[in-house]
C-alpha cells in the first residue's frame, strides 16, 4: 500500500465495548472508514458518540473489541509491543483540546523533549529541528516562553509543532479548536489544512459543525455508528468560515 491514493488509515467494521460492572457500553459499533493522504477528514458528532474512543483505537492507545485497523498498510492488531511503541511514537501525531503541554518546559523544550527522548537525535539537530518546527507554526520569537506565557492558540501551535516533530504521516486532532476563540481557531485550522497538503492524512474529531465545511470528507458519528458520509468536492477555505 504505497500509491498516492492508498488510504493512510483504513478501518473495517470496528467495534469497541467497555464492561462497566454489569453494563456493557458500546462506544463504537461497526465503524468503517478511510483517511486519505492530502486530505482533511472530519468526524462530526455530539459529546459521548465515540470520537475520542475512535482516536484511541487508531492511535494504538487502546485496542478494539472487534474489527481491523490498518495504518499505512500495516495492521495495528498484529503488532507486538515494541512495534506498537514505535508505531505510536513515529507514525502518529496527536493534538488535543487542552494542548497537554508540559507546564515547566518552554515551547522549545516541549518540542525538543520528543526529539531527544523519543528520537534520540544529536543535540545540534534537535535544536535545529525544534526551531524549524516552531517557525513553521508561526512561533518564531516565542521559543523560550512557558505555556502560561502563551495564549491558547499559541499553546496549540506548540502542540502541533510537537506532534509534527516525528514527521508522522498521520495527524489526529481531538477537538483542536474547542478551547479557542474563533479567530484563533481558524488559524489553527489553516495550519491543519496546510499540514494535510504536505501529503499527510489529518483526522479531526469534533462536535462543531462549522469544521465540516473545510473537510474533504465528513463522517457523521452517532452513538458509535457512522450514519452518513459526505465528500466535499470543494471544501471552503478556512478564511471563509463563520462560527
Ligand atoms: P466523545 O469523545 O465523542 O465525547 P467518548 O469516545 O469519550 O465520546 O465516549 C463514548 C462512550 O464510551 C461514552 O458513553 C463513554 O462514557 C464511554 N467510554 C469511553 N471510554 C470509556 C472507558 N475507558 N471505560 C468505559 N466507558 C468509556
Ligand atoms: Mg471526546
Amino acid at each position: 500500500m504505497s500509491s498516492e491514493n492508498t488510504p493512510l488509515i483504513r478501518i473495517k467494521d470496528m467495534s469497541k465495548s467497555y464492561q462497566m460492572g454489569e453494563v456493557i457500553v458500546h462506544a463504537l459499533n461497526g465503524v468503517t472508514l478511510d483517511v486519505n493522504p492530502n486530505e482533511v477528514t472530519v468526524i462530526l458528532g455530539p459529546s459521548g458518540c465515540g470520537k475520542t474512543t475512535l482516536l484511541n483505537q487508531i492511535g494504538g492507545i487502546d485496542s478494539p473489541t472487534r474489527g481491523t485497523i490498518w495504518v499505512d498498510g500495516r495492521e495495528i492488531q498484529g503488532m507486538n509491543q515494541k512495534q506498537l511503541t514505535d508505531y505510536r511514537q513515529e507514525s502518529i501525531g496527536f493534538v488535543f483540546q487542552f494542548f497537554n503541554l508540559i507546564p515547566n518546559l518552554t515551547a522549545r523544550e516541549n518540542v525538543e523533549f520528543v526529539l531527544e527522548y523519543v528520537m534520540d537525535l544529536p543535540t545540534r539537530e534537535v535544536h535545529k529541528r525544534a526551531e524549524d518546527l516552531l517557525e513553521k507554526v508561526g512561533l518564531k520569537g516565542r521559543e523560550d516562553h512557558y505555556p502560561f506565557q502563551l495564549s491558547g492558540g499559541e499553546q496549540q501551535r506548540v502542540s502541533i509543532a510537537r506532534a509534527l516533530s516525528k514527521d508522522p504521516k498521520i495527524l489526529l486532532a481531538d477537538e483542536p479548536t474547542g478551547e479557542l476563540d474563533y479567530t484563533t481557531g481558524k488559524m489553527i485550522l489553516s495550519l491543519l489544512v496546510s499540514i494535510a497538503n504536505e501529503g499527510r492524512g489529518v483526522l479531526i474529531v469534533t462536535h462543531n459543525k462549522e469544521l465540516a465545511k473545510i473537510a474533504n470528507k465528513v463522517l457523521f458519528l452517532k452513538d458509535g455508528v457512522i450514519v452518513k458520509e459526505v465528500i466535499n468536492e470543494r471544501p471552503i477555505p478556512v478564511s471563509e468560515l463563520e462560527w
